[in-house]
């Protein structure tokens, strides 16, 4: 008789997507989940066979598919929520947000901020989270803590931070930030620089040096308003896409979060050189930034992510409502109901999304020998029933709050609902008493 596996834990029942190209539904399935990666993908009765006596996580009556991958964002702004809303972009930053940060971002709120976001983002199913902001190291250690995957870097920009004096700092602490947590199993450290047009050619280049020697991944704002595409157009006589471009800036390993405002020329750019770029829909709406061509970028085989951008200019980390606006958004705009369909736009929110941060072949599918990112979305409150089918149940129907389990990296991080890694109310207590500092 065959040996029964030693797999640790059963994911069991439920309808599994495993969001891999061309696959179907897998109704009443099974993960089968082994040192912290998915050991086998099948019908449950199949599964139970194999290993009777392993422990069970009970999926039934949920959509089962892999952990949301939030592509973008600024982890600790949380505690900036709702600040100032309802103002241009220019003063929303220069008037309210960045004397905020002067006033009260350090070590000790940056990882407050980010453990609030973290437990935000596990209990609406996001598995993996992006951040670029400032003390990046203390921001991996607060997800390590939460028990959710991040991409991280600390932020450069030609100016101070409540961090660093200058940019030369800042590219120190990004070196040490690489060297620091290369081979950690839940945080990939990565390179960011605030826009082409707050940091120089000169910084660029050293970041896109940094980006290569590590084969990380380098996050920067692009083309996001424009304003920004008119200054560089005056200033170098190119869009800011071109620009990146003739310094050599441009590569894969590049996360262009917004591309709002691109010509068909720039499209080009960014395919040749296989950029990855992440959608930021929410924030892009409340800031009346633009509409990005996600449509013309997928057609011309960009890999488009999704992003919620920081938590005050969303003013959410919700991915799954990012998602589904993203979907309602384009079909709107272009008049075309089959635009950016369901499929498509949860393809963008995890295995295209893993692509872009450099992470495609570990998670953001289903799929054996991948890091078990898990998330189990209940499908019995009316708003959930019936489901006719999964993907336009996520795209239009789902709620980020039917969120039942969420597992990372094999761990158990949201079971029935309830966050395991963290005390919910001491955190919530601590952010509001941040809050009425900012408010003085
Ligand atoms: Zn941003």
């Amino acid at each position: 008789m065959e040996k029964s596996p030693q797999w640790e834990k059963l994911v069991l029942g439920g309808l599994v997507l495993t969001m891999e190209e061309d696959s179907e539904p897998i109704a009443d399935g099974a993960i089968a989940i082994e040192k912290g990666k998915i050991a086998a993908v099948g019908p449950a009765s199949d599964l139970l066979e194999k290993a009777p006596t392993c422990e069970v996580l009970d999926a039934s009556h949920c959509i089962v598919m892999p952990g949301l991958v939030n592509t973008h964002s600024h982890l600790a702004m949380s505690l900036l929520r709702g600040l100032a809303d309802d103002l241009p972009l220019k003063t929303w930053l220069e008037e309210h947000i960045w004397p905020a940060e002067a006033k009260v971002m350090n070590r000790e709120t940056v990882a407050l901020g980010t453990r609030l976001a973290a437990a935000e983002q596990l209990l609406a199913g996001v598995s993996t989270t992006t951040d670029m902001y400032f003390f990046a190291d203390a921001v991996c250690e607060a997800l390590v803590e939460a028990g959710l995957r991040g991409v991280i870097a600390e932020s450069l920009i030609d100016a101070s931070t409540p961090r660093c004096a200058g940019p030369d700092e800042m590219l120190e602490k990004q070196r040490e930030l690489c060297l620091d947590w290369k081979d950690h199993p839940l945080i990939t450290p990565s390179i960011a620089a605030h826009a082409p047009y707050t940091v120089g050619a000169p910084n660029l280049v050293r970041e896109a040096e940094i980006a290569e020697e590590f084969g990380l991944p380098l996050q920067i704002h692009v083309a996001e308003t424009r304003w920004e595409v008119e200054t560089s157009l005056e200033k170098h006589k190119l869009t800011p896409v071109a620009y990146l471009e003739s310094i050599g800036f441009l590569s894969d390993h590049i996360v262009a979060a917004h591309c709002v405002h691109l010509s068909p020329e720039d499209i080009e750019i960014l395919a040749e050189n296989k950029v990855g770029v992440s959608h930021n829909p929410v924030s892009n709406l409340k800031l009346a930034s633009g509409l990005s061509p996600v449509e013309q970028m997928r057609a011309a085989g960009v890999r488009v992510g999704l992003g919620t951008d920081g938590a005050a200019s969303n003013n959410t980390l919700d991915l799954l409502r990012d998602l589904q606006i993203a979907t309602l958004l384009h079909k709107g705009t272009s008049g075309d109901p089959t635009a950016l369909p369901a499929r498509a736009v949860l393809e963008m929110a995890t295995r295209v999304g893993a692509d872009i941060l450099g992470l495609g072949e570990r998670i953001g599918r289903l799929k054996v020998g991948f890091d078990a990112d898990i998330a189990c979305f209940a499908l019995n409150s009316a708003h959930s029933t019936p489901v006719y089918d999964p993907y336009s149940h996520m795209a239009f129907a789902a709620r980020a709050s039917d969120i039942r389990h969420t597992i990372v990296g094999g761990k158990i991080v949201v079971r029935d609902g309830e966050l395991q890694t963290m005390d919910l109310e001491e955190l919530l207590a601590r952010s509001r008493e941040v809050a009425a500092k900012i408010r003085g």
